[in-house]
């Protein structure tokens, strides 16, 4: 037979009641834990009566906090040739110029983007065809300040560098000076052959107005197209490779140094 079993109340107390206590506990503590977080999540303006919600999706954490007053540095690179279109090759072709181009290139956007308020677009960053018409498209659209491409010499005999710049009746002053600023940063990395700045294009004379590499033709801003060095020639392959890294720092630094000169770059503004 069952015994009856008489509830003891204050052994129920005794044991519920501390454990109702820690629950009620938790729930106030958990509730301003809450409230805490949330004021967390505002930011107040200075006379701190409107808190303005500060916004924590992973878009709005990834847009950088730029000064639109800041004035951006634009540098067009275009490195030459591509896809299809190999440019110049060694003698015995195992060498293409587009890839020495590309390389040499990318190397110096990276260089420029180490500074400040420098932007840099390239008229090609992999091995594509790209027409000319479309690179010059690039720097005018973009406003671009300086415009240099980059390519690599051949010829049956001969090495050196040598840049090239419009040699029309336009003020080429700017163009000048741009060749100037890169080859003498490059002379001073040691090339094989310094052949200067030259007008107009190979061929061409500094009388033949109008004569002139398309790309630096038809940009409208400062130009000139760098030859950095012969495709057959052995010792400025050899220059080419063990020096790249220095000859695009050298390339990087003239297009900083004069646009800090003319005035056109400001790496401390803020
Ligand atoms: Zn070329």
């Amino acid at each position: 037979m069952a015994r009856k079993r008489h509830i003891r109340w204050d052994r129920v107390a005794a044991v519920f009641g501390p454990l109702l206590l820690l629950i009620l506990l938790l729930c106030v503590c958990c509730k301003d834990r809450g409230a805490s977080d949330e004021s967390s999540l505002t930011i107040r303006t200075t006379d701190a009566r409107t808190p303005v919600p500060l916004q924590t999706t992973a878009d709005s954490q990834a847009v950088p906090v730029t000064n639109p007053d800041v004035r951006e540095y634009t540098i067009v690179l275009d490195p030459g040739h591509g896809g299809n279109d190999d440019g110049a090759t060694n003698r015995d072709k195992t060498r293409l110029e587009k890839n020495d181009n590309l390389q040499l290139s990318l190397a110096v956007r990276d260089h420029l983007l180490k500074h400040p308020h420098v932007r840099v677009l390239m008229t090609r960053e992999t091995d594509v065809f790209v027409e000319l018409d479309e690179r010059c498209r690039i720097a005018n659209s973009a406003n671009a300040d300086f415009f240099v491409s980059i390519h690599r010499n051949s010829a049956t005999d001969g090495d050196g560098v040598e840049i090239w710049v419009n040699n029309s009746a336009k003020d080429n002053a700017m163009d000048k000076l741009l060749g100037g600023y890169i080859m003498e940063k490059l002379d001073e990395v040691g090339v094989s052959n310094n052949r200067g700045v030259r007008y107009g294009f190979r061929g061409s004379s500094r009388e033949t107005v109008g004569n002139n590499y398309y790309v630096n033709r038809n940009t409208n801003m400062p130009s000139c197209l760098v030859e950095m060095g012969f495709m057959t020639s052995d010792v400025d392959n050899r220059f080419f490779d063990e020096r790249m890294d220095q000859y695009a720092e050298a390339i990087a630094s003239a297009i900083i140094e004069i646009g800090e000169d003319k005035n056109l770059y400001n790496a401390s503004a803020q």
